[in-house]
């Protein structure tokens, strides 16, 4: 029903009211159909304008100020009395340009409404920022101007203050040399600054999946737990592998901050969203520092086992070499006891064996007591690409001098092995050494390696462009003290020590049948070794 049915409605019901209707009823009746007839009184709206906490002002068309509220006394200085009369150009700073002006009049001029912002003086000369809206109200041929307005300042400085600082802090992170993201609670990329896109640009990828992944390898870092701890972290030190097998170091760190949701939904049942500030910082120049360093002492340590286990050779070989003639020299005393048995002769000659054969066990004895102890080592967890290329950095000035390309393809993020460090850097030194000796004199000379994962297993394969192995021979390889290289220095001891090592790890050790061209050893090592 709209208002004009229900007030015919009441007028028809008025007209034929109830007789026994009270009269206090039928004078409300008849005050309601009074306003709905003749709408509300004018006084209502001088009051609403009267009282309004916004700065309103009615001008004639030329802008001459012909009321203003109290509100307009607050915010501009200025009571009524002073500005009746007066134009609205008053409140002006003569600051705004002339452009908004022309706007404003030529909007009310087509008799449409404007809206904008305003920098008005005060009257005690202070500026202020006015959201200004101005309505023109026509009455016949009449025109006047409702102006509306308010202060605004605050709320400007307050926008500008957040813009500033949101400047700054976007400026300042996206110049920042640390790789920074933030992350929602999915793990979702929200932000990024540019160091973040130069290291994706680098990888040919989204770091964020690889360095999660790699914190994720990284013992006691779980997603899970972090998140639902909202545990912040660290120093936390990963490194990627980038394409052509540089590797970049980086140091990461996370903080978990709340941020109210500020749409309307949540104004009065607040909620909150959580995120991850990422930060990591680039090491590897530092972490190359201390590869150097820790390359020398690796160097150092693989030149002294490879002493130790010289030493060991010769010292067995010695043994060996000594035993024989002691025997010898043991039977020859035994055979003459047992003749001087029943003769009682060659006294002097058995004293004189005896003491050789006493000289030589001593001698023996010397010798095992000289036989250089290794301490057994411990299982530790380590990536396998770190120490791959550990070995590798060892066998750089080796590799350079004979002109070999090294092919070096690690899978980009392995995950931790549990194995003995030292043992595995002799097992992968002796592969590299072994193939730096099979290409001397060919005429390509190219050492790959590469690191996989297959299922629950690492696989690393060295493989070299040398003249490979003849079938034949391809178990026998393996065997203590088999050697092709004629004239070498070396034993042939070098790969059944390497099988050796990668059994204590409970892996494999073979050559890639139908390798295509040259040799590939592929070593297999479980991840959770028995
Ligand atoms: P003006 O010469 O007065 O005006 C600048 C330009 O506006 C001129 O170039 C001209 O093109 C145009 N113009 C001015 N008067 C008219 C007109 N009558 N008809 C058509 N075009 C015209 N100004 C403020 O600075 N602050 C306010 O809070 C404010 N409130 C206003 C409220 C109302 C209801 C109205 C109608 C106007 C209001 N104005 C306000 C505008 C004010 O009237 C002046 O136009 C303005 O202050 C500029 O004054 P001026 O002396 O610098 O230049």
């Amino acid at each position: 029903m709209t208002p004009r049915d229900a007030s015919s409605a009441l007028s028809e019901f008025l007209a034929a009211a109830p007789r026994d209707m009270p009269p206090a009823v039928l004078a409300a009746l008849r005050d309601s159909l009074d306003l709905q007839q003749k709408g509300l009184p004018a006084q209502v709206f001088v009051e609403a304008v009267e009282q309004s906490a916004v700065a309103i002002s009615i001008a004639d068309r030329r802008g001459k100020i012909l009321y203003a509220n109290q509100a307009f006394h607050q915010v501009t200085g200025y009571t009524p009395q002073e500005v009746v009369g007066q134009n609205e150009s008053m409140l002006s700073s003569k600051r705004t340009p002339n452009l908004v002006y022309q706007t404003l009049w030529g909007r009310l001029e087509q008799r449409k409404s404007w809206s904008g912002l305003l920098l008005n003086a005060r009257k005690d000369g202070s500026l202020y920022v006015a959201e200004v809206t101005i309505a023109p109200v026509i009455l016949g041929d009449q025109v006047f101007y409702l102006g509306m307005h308010r202060d605004v300042t605050q709320v400007h400085q307050l926008q500008q203050k957040v813009s500033n600082q949101k400047a700054l802090i976007e400026s300042v992170v996206e110049a920042s040399p640390i790789v920074t993201a933030l992350l929602d609670e999915q793990k979702q990329v929200i932000l990024t600054n540019g160091a973040y896109r130069r290291l994706a640009a680098e990888l040919g990828q989204e770091p964020m999946n690889a360095i999660l992944h790699c914190l994720a390898e990284t013992p006691g870092w779980h997603w899970d737990t972090v998140r639902a701890t909202r545990r912040n972290f660290e120093h936390y030190e990963i490194s990627l592998a980038l394409p052509r097998g540089a590797t970049r170091w980086l140091n990461c760190s996370g903080v978990w901050f709340h941020q109210g949701d500020a749409t309307p939904d949540y104004f009065f049942e607040p909620q909150q969203h959580t995120y991850l500030l990422l930060a990591a910082s680039d090491v590897t120049t530092l972490k190359r520092q201390q590869e150097a360093v820790a390359t020398n002492a690796l160097r150092a340590t693989l030149v002294e086992q490879e002493m130790v286990q010289g030493l060991q050779e010769t010292i067995e070989g010695a043994i060996y070499q000594l035993q024989g003639p002691i025997n010898l020299i043991q039977a020859a005393l035994n055979l003459l006891e047992r003749r001087s048995d029943e003769s009682g002769s060659n006294s002097a000659l058995r004293l004189a064996l005896r003491q050789a054969v006493d000289a030589g066990q001593n001698a023996l004895s010397v010798l095992s007591d000289a036989m250089p102890q290794v301490p057994p080592e411990h299982f530790t967890a380590f990536n396998l690409n770190e120490l791959l290329r550990d070995v590798l950095s060892v066998a750089t000035p080796r590799l350079l001098s004979e002109g070999i390309e090294v092919d070096w393809q690690p899978t980009p993020v392995l995950p931790a092995l549990i194995g003995r460090g030292q043992r595995l850097r002799s097992l992968f030194k002796q592969l590299i050494d072994n193939a730096i000796d099979a290409m001397r004199g060919r005429r390509r000379r190219e050492l790959r390696i590469t690191t996989a994962v297959d299922g629950g297993h690492l696989v690393v394969d060295v493989a070299d462009t040398g003249p490979g192995v003849p079938d034949a021979l391809r178990l026998r390889v393996f065997e203590p003290f088999f050697t092709t290289k004629s004239g070498h220095r070396q034993s042939g001891m070098g790969l059944a020590m390497a099988r050796e090592i990668v059994n204590e790890h409970s892996g494999t050790l073979d050559l890639v049948a139908d390798y295509p061209s040259g040799c590939c050893f592929r070593v297999v090592l479980p991840l959770k070794p028995l």
